[in-house]
């Protein structure tokens, strides 16, 4: 089987002792490419330091909804800069976080509209953060993309606003949250997306799969993902992970197709 973790913050705190065991596990599960999306800009430069590092790894860039609380223009500079690396495939994660709300409501939405902006300057998917921000985030996509494609992280939502969203030309991406026992609204979800839509992510070291649920989570464990979508859709794990790595590959043109089956 040949997977893609189209979402993993491997430059978390919570991965600096073991980093190389956790890749080699991502591998021995079958996982051939990772993404790994910055927060910031610190965050956005480890995460091009790891695609150098590691030829499955790639990077995205970009200012996450929650790291706006000293939020200043220039590091939109600082960004599009950073897109010049070979191996940043996305601007991301971005987008809105009503939950948290770190940042007012218009800053989150001007920073976000900012950085749709920069990823059509520069030709680059995004990938988008979404909490309890769902109205704002579709309207958005909807009336200020203009083109730019990309995927919903972590999709929790329903069959209705993951259309809007697919008509965009935007993936849908599952994580843990597809596989926990309560989760039977996503998982209703997850059984209508069209095949082509379909990608899959672990959000690391966030969100763990069933049964490893409030563990530290890892790239290896996108199989629990994988494993429980294809249950869900009817499909094998075969057909499942080969479709979802073709996809994310469409996502992210950028992402070498080598390493294939
Ligand atoms: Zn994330």
């Amino acid at each position: 089987m040949t997977l893609f973790d189209t979402h993993c913050h491997l430059f978390d705190d919570k991965f600096s002792e073991d980093l190389a065991s956790v890749v080699e596990r991502a591998r021995a599960a079958g996982v051939r490419r990772m993404v790994v999306p910055g927060v910031d800009v610190d965050t956005s430069r480890r995460a091009i330091e790891l695609a150098d590092r590691y030829p499955e790894v790639y990077a995205a860039v970009g200012i996450h909804p929650e790291s706006l609380a000293d939020w200043d223009a220039a590091v939109l500079a600082e960004i599009e800069a950073l897109t010049a690396h070979p191996k940043v495939v996305a601007i991301g994660e971005i987008g809105l976080d009503y939950y948290w709300d770190v940042a007012p409501r218009l800053v989150q939405q001007e920073v976000f509209v900012r950085q749709l902006e920069l990823a059509r300057n520069v030709g680059l998917p995004v990938i988008i953060h979404n909490r309890d921000a769902t109205e704002d985030t579709v309207r958005l996509i909807e009336t200020r993309a203009n083109g730019v494609t990309g995927v919903m992280h972590c999709f929790t939502g329903s069959i209705e606003t993951a259309r809007r969203c697919i008509r965009r030309g935007f993936f849908i991406s599952y994580g843990g949250p597809v596989t926990f026992k309560n989760a039977e609204n996503v998982r209703k979800a997850a059984r209508e997306i069209p095949d082509e839509w379909l990608v899959v992510e672990t959000d690391a070291p966030y969100l763990s799969p069933h049964p490893y649920r409030g563990q530290r989570n890892e790239p290896a464990r996108v199989a629990q993902v994988v494993e429980v979508l294809a249950e869900t859709r009817g499909q094998t794990l075969e057909e499942l992970a080969r479709l979802t790595y073709d996809n994310a590959h469409r996502l992210f043109p950028r992402v070498e197709a080598g390493g294939s089956r």
